[in-house]
């Protein structure tokens, strides 16, 4: 799989097909959508043709996997469990909305602990994930590497192997299709030197969680220095990973799209662009991997 797949995060507003078909208008293919408004609002009943439409699109122009993300609203270890309730919930349906895009990732934020500590969140976080996730499920379902703004659970690979080792004890078939979302502001954001040393990041991630379980990056450039723990995402180029004045530069990039480990992999912006401008860095980062 000498390839990385390249798309960014796109409204699902008109549907799979259309997603698909803006996906390839851009350069994409793969692309990263909500399960449901990000706000967390109801969810649209999925549409089988519309759904198989897609499928037979990704099919034809060799998609790699998309990357579902569920809304920012979900907080699997809220202090009120009202809240955790609707998380669980909300998350079982979109993962049984899925199965009708088989073979997909479904990528969420572990979620903010809000003064309970780590050990509690990731014990909530590890029974929640134990009960949604069910028999039979064709999802993978990966969780996020976190910035570490305020209470988030997931700043560090430690926190994010405690959690799939919690489910592995509760439910062993969940937990073999659980895996991990780098997204590249954030680790910054939390410390790693995803700038200087890329290969040392994905050394740690394989020694702490293991790189098999790595099976999508987020690429984003970080408006904040390494360990800022603020989580404000740049265009490629613009921040402290790609702006030559703030210390990083294409190279930073290029190595992401070149390394080995990572080939195979959906590699999804969430950077603040419109299509224009998300097409334009698509395009960047396939330059950047067919120069090596
Ligand atoms: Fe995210
Ligand atoms: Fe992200
Ligand atoms: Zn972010």
């Amino acid at each position: 799989m000498g390839r990385v797949y390249i798309g960014c995060h796109l409204s699902s507003a008109k549907g799979y097909r259309a997603m698909g078909e803006t996906a390839r208008s851009i350069g994409a293919d793969t692309f990263a959508f909500f399960t449901r408004n990000p706000r967390g609002g109801a969810a649209k009943a999925v549409d089988a043709a519309d759904a198989s439409a897609l499928a037979a699109l990704m099919a034809e122009h060799g998609f790699g996997p998309l990357v579902a993300h569920a809304p920012y609203t979900y907080n699997l270890c809220s202090a009120k469990e009202g809240a955790r309730e609707f998380a669980r919930t909300a998350m079982r349906e979109d993962l049984e909305r899925l199965e009708a895009l088989p073979g997909n990732l479904y990528n969420f934020h572990p979620g903010s602990h809000v003064g309970q500590g780590a050990d509690a969140g990731i014990q909530l976080i590890a029974d929640a994930l134990s009960e949604v996730m069910f028999p039979g499920q064709r999802t993978v379902v990966l969780l996020e590497t976190m910035a570490g703004k305020g209470t988030e659970v997931g700043r560090s690979f430690e926190e994010l192997a405690r959690i799939i080792d919690a489910v592995a004890r509760r439910n062993p078939a969940a937990a073999d299709i659980l895996g991990v979302c780098l997204d590249t502001c954030h680790v910054s954001d939390a410390g790693y030197d995803v700038i200087g040393d890329l290969d040392g990041v994905l050394d740690e991630l394989d020694r702490v969680i293991g790189i098999e379980r790595l099976r999508a990056l987020h690429v984003n450039d970080s408006k904040n220095a390494r360990g800022a723990r603020k989580d404000r995402h740049a265009k490629l180029g613009e921040g402290y990973l790609g702006d030559p004045a703030l210390g990083g530069g294409p190279e930073v990039f290029a190595r992401i799209v070149r390394s080995p480990r990572l080939q195979g992999l959906p590699l999804i912006l969430e950077t603040p662009n419109e299509l224009p401008g998300y097409a334009r860095e698509i395009a960047w980062l396939r330059d950047l991997a067919q120069e090596g």
